[in-house]
């Protein structure tokens, strides 16, 4: 067996050993079922583990991961993880977390071709021409790739309060809160970005569900 590949699995073992030391029912009691008050949106890139930068346990977070943490309305994983948080788990939060220095918004400034994944940068780069006007004005490309980061967060929000299952969440008073925030993978902070929606009323009028 590769050295990485069995030192992982040995990892595990020390992990439940020190768990179970600590906490005898720890895991007695997370097969009992899960409640977790939060959804994650979050990237995929290895240096933003969700539960690790927020000092969640097991059982706290239920997380989705992709690509530049995008909510594409017609993404039906993206769609499942969404319905099954809101209605069958009934997260109170739905945190999207981007972070300084994405490489699927770094690719979606520029104009080379990667493959496949071109099609999915296509949903960033569809976020880079709502705001072009403020991201060209930018003249440092670091500067304009921090804020690139931080408008994708902020749409991906917005996209967020349009589903329809969102909405209806809202329609039915239950209390469903949105934020947006950023992750710094060189200083292991979270900020916010004062994205926080909680009903239908920040939409454009033409997004916004009748029931
Ligand atoms: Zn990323």
């Amino acid at each position: 067996m590769p050295d990485f590949y069995r030192k992982i699995i040995e990892n595990n073992k020390k992990w439940v050993e020190e768990t179970t030391l600590n906490d005898p029912q720890f895991f007695e009691r997370l097969a009992q079922g899960q409640q977790p008050p939060l959804l994650w949106i979050g990237c995929a890139d290895s240096r933003v583990p969700a539960n690790q930068i927020i000092g969640a346990q097991p059982g706290e977070v239920f997380v989705h991961r992709n690509i530049a943490n995008m909510v594409v309305h017609s993404d039906m994983n993206m769609l499942s993880v969404l319905d099954y948080a809101v209605n069958v788990l009934k997260v109170k939060h739905v945190i999207v977390c981007g972070h300084y220095g994405c490489g699927g918004v770094k690719a979606a400034m520029g104009n080379e071709s990667i493959g496949l994944i071109d099609n999915w940068i296509r949903h960033i780069k569809d976020v880079y021409r709502l705001h072009n006007r403020e991201l060209d004005a930018i003249e440092d490309k670091q500067e304009r790739f921090d804020r690139f980061v931080e408008l994708n967060v902020r749409e991906q929000v917005n996209d967020l309060a349009k589903t329809s299952i969102v909405q209806n969440a809202w329609n039915h008073d239950q209390p469903l809160f949105l934020h947006g925030v950023v992750y710094g993978v060189g200083s292991g902070i979270i900020q916010d970005l004062g994205v926080n929606i909680s009903n239908n009323s920040e939409l454009d009028e033409v997004y916004q569900l009748s029931f």
